[in-house]
């Protein structure tokens, strides 16, 4: 599927701070756009319905799938999570570079749709690391901290599939990476044509 909006799709195991870069990239960045994707998981914290995520229940997730309502879901962690059509086709096709954070298997799946996407990877430093900022977030009990370790070594070896690699040691440097693809993702000569048409048009190239 072609479209003129960039769509980065960051993945990552959790704790290695996918979330903190993304939030940080949509600061600096008002171009990019997040994806809210719907999920069965209860909501945690301070979480708003329609902010961090939509909170459906089992029978609201199966109708959507049913709907073919979303482009693609995943089991991740025990619930089910997915990103609806709605949430993404409308903004890439009016232009808009929209960024989802999504697990890996949603990736690969936004990948066999949106050819273009570019998949992104986030690394821990070190496995010692991954398990310190987990323990350090204090949201999950030590059970699910070792599930989700487990679940960490699936993931790290996926991120060979993805287009970029960043690994977040510290965290200005993986900023910056991640801004750095996302410049270069519209410096692309299609991306660029789009964005500059009057330059373009003036230097009389198509
Ligand atoms: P959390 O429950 O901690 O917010 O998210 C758990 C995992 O589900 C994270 O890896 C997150 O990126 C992933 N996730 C969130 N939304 C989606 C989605 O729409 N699709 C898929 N495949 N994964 C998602």
């Amino acid at each position: 599927m072609d479209y003129p909006g960039n769509l980065f799709v960051v993945a990552a195991p959790s704790g290695a701070g996918k979330s903190s870069l993304v939030k940080a990239l949509m600061e600096l960045d008002s171009g990019v756009q997040p994806s809210v994707s719907h999920t069965t998981r209860a909501p945690r914290g301070q979480e708003k319905h329609g902010r961090e995520y939509f909170f459906v229940s089992q029978q609201e997730f199966d109708a959507m799938v049913l709907a073919d309502a979303f482009v693609e879901w995943a089991h991740v962690h025990g619930n089910r999570y997915g990103t609806s059509k709605k949430a993404i086709e409308d903004r890439i096709a009016k232009g808009a570079d929209v960024v989802l954070e999504i697990d890996y298997q949603g990736a690969l799946q936004i990948k066999k749709v949106f050819a273009n996407a570019v998949l992104i990877f986030i690394l821990p430093p070190s496995w010692e690391e991954l398990r310190a900022r987990l323990e350090r977030r204090g949201e999950d009990a030590a059970d699910v901290i070792d599930l989700r370790l487990q679940n960490a070594a699936l993931e790290l070896a996926q991120a060979k599939e993805f287009d970029f690699v960043i690994i977040n040691e510290l965290f200005e440097r993986a900023l910056f990476d991640l801004k750095a693809i996302v410049h270069a993702q519209r410096l692309k000569y299609a991306a660029l044509r789009r964005a500059r048409a009057d330059t373009f048009k003036a230097l009389n190239i198509a």
